[in-house]
């Protein structure tokens, strides 16, 4: 059977959310399957991205209660692009196509119709954009907006308002499996993959319970790795400094000579002061970019795994009323 649809949704700490998020899901599958639009051995899976609180006995119950529910388990908090990337590889020999969301019901899931109607017409990757953000704080909206404007000019080109809500053919997966790196930034990376791809508008409403998993520390640190992992830009900019300061340094340099010349010694030490903090703080942060690049060199030749799965909870395709499921415990 074809048009098999896996929905991947990374949890950290959603125990609150998960069985309403499941329910809605688990509606939404049903309403596809009975349109003809997907195959009735879709599937909907749960990673849980080592979560201190009862995310994975809620998985586990949801996959005992209902076939179409699958886990699976990290062996410990790897952060959300890991976790996302855990749960898109792990299935991607499964499914024709995978949708990716999160798991606290921002992302309209009424848009998955229109991402499959786009993949069945022949897309390969369908990105869910925000057409609105109004439901988020003024605060959220304004440091999410700056950060797209940012990444576009530091040549990280990322679509704008978009998040990891987006589906994936497989063989779209198969281009993104390729990319080997450990400093993940999916929603770079996509893009990188090409083939022919479209966007669907939805609206992103309010977290529906328990909070976010990203607050601004995160955020940064998030954009800095955007950055620092698609672009060399920011390196250019300090080199384009570096020359524009060495100029200035010449300008003043023949200004001060003439000054000399005509007799006028230069007094006051503050502009001194003042130009040796302020190149000495200059080459402080021109080296901390190179070092940022220089770190990121250093945990790429490393080739660590980027995550490890310790149990997959999965009912295969084949039966769907068999629950004992297929499960690889840890031993
Ligand atoms: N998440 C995760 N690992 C983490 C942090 C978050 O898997 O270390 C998941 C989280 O469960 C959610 C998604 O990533 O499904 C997005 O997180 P959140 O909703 O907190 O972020 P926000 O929407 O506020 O940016
Ligand atoms: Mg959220």
């Amino acid at each position: 059977m074809k048009n098999i649809l896996y929905v991947v949704i990374p949890c950290y700490r959603e125990q609150e959310v998960l069985p309403e998020t499941a329910r809605r899901l688990a509606d939404k599958m049903r309403s596809l399957i009975v349109s003809g639009r997907i195959s009735d051995k879709s599937r909907v899976v749960f990673v849980n991205d080592g979560s201190t609180d009862g995310t994975w006995a809620e998985i586990e119950r949801l996959h005992q209660e209902n076939p179409l529910f699958s886990g699976i388990n990290l062996t410990r908090n790897r952060g959300h692009q890991n976790a996302l990337l855990a749960g898109l590889m792990t299935v991607k020999d499964m499914a024709d196509m995978v949708i990716s969301m999160d798991a606290d019901l921002q992302d309209d899931i009424n848009a998955m119709d229109e991402m499959v109607d786009k993949y069945l017409e022949g897309c390969d990757i369908v990105y869910g954009v925000r057409s609105k953000r109004t439901t988020d704080s003024f605060f959220k909206r304004f440091t999410a907006e700056a950060f797209y404007r940012l990444m576009n000019f530091l040549g990280a080109n990322v679509i704008f308002n978009h998040a990891d809500y987006r589906l994936m053919s497989r063989r779209a997966l198969e281009g993104l499996a390729e990319f080997k790196e450990v400093n993940l930034f999916l929603r770079g990376l996509v893009p990188m993959v090409g083939y022919r791809s479209d966007t669907v508008f939805y609206e992103r409403s309010e977290r529906f319970a328990g909070e976010s998993k990203y607050p601004l520390k995160k955020m940064l640190a998030f954009a800095f790795e955007g950055i620092t992992s698609l672009s060399v830009k920011p390196i250019r900019i300090i080199t384009c400094l570096g020359m524009g300061v060495f100029l200035v340094s010449l300008v003043m340099l023949l200004y001060f000579l003439i000054l000399f010349a005509a007799g006028k010694t230069v007094q006051g030490w503050s502009t001194i002061v003042i130009s040796v903090w302020a190149i000495g703080g200059l080459q402080l942060l021109a080296i901390g970019v190179i070092g940022e690049y220089i770190g990121k060199v250093y945990l790429e030749t490393k080739h660590r795994p980027r995550y490890r799965v310790e149990q997959f909870l999965h009912t295969p395709e084949g039966d769907s009323d068999d629950r004992e499921g297929e499960e690889c415990a840890p031993r």
